[in-house]
């Protein structure tokens, strides 16, 4: 399969050309088109099988076509590091170069003021890690009240670092109404029990 085959829009078309992307990977060519239909995904997928641009890509198409610009928090993905949340802007920067979206990481280990500022410039797609998330939140930075696309990215990670309590907290803040896209290397007991208490009748999706 093609990317051409993927109904996607000409401007992601184009940055994925530019990307050097030809096909899909096997976690892009079945998650791609019921991410754009809004469904709710629960993905087994490792790191290196493409699955950030698995997410990105529908998430950036779908914003663009519903083209609100509210100046508002629309997509979260919640991702367990510093280096995650950078290459996943990195890649919602390099799918979505023709596309009017912003797209910032926010992470703990440094001062917030540069995140802080970028934040009140507007941003559309918030990459971040849960600790310096629900720090903005509780000093009024950050508000998730129109937010649409939530993704937790890398969750059996988020459980090994200690940050599942800090997960629950960030979604107990999200609107019910949402799209939410799940994805795990591994499924221990507690991940699943997570997982069904996110997802409405997820597609599922294994590589
Ligand atoms: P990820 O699993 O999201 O960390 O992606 C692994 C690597 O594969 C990244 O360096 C991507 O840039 C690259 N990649 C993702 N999708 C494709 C694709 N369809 N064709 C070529 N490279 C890709």
């Amino acid at each position: 399969m093609l990317f051409t085959e993927l109904k996607l829009i000409k401007p992601i078309l184009d940055a994925l050309q530019k990307e050097g992307y030809e096909r899909p990977t096997p976690i892009q060519e079945q998650s791609v088109p019921s991410i754009l239909e809004g469904k709710d995904l629960l993905g087994t997928a490792q790191t290196g099988t493409g699955k950030t641009a698995a997410f990105a890509i529908p998430i950036l198409q779908n914003l663009h076509q519903k083209n609100i610009r509210n100046n508002q928090i629309k997509a979260l993905i919640l991702t367990p590091t510093r280096e995650l949340a950078i290459q996943i802007e990195e890649s919602f920067k390099a799918y979505g170069a023709n596309l009017p979206l912003r797209t910032l990481a926010i992470f703990g280990g440094v001062k917030q003021g540069a995140q802080e500022n970028a934040l009140k410039r507007g941003v559309d797609i918030l990459v971040a890690t849960p600790g310096r998330l629900l720090d903005f939140i509780s000093q009024g930075i950050i508000s998730l009240k129109n937010l649409e696309i939530f993704v937790l990215d890398e969750a059996d990670r988020m459980l090994d670092m200690g940050f599942v309590h800090d997960v629950k907290r960030v979604v107990k803040l999200l609107p019910q109404k949402r799209q939410t896209l799940f994805f795990s290397a591994t499924f221990p007991k507690e991940i699943q029990e997570l997982a069904n208490s996110m997802l409405t009748n997820p597609v599922k999706v294994s590589v």
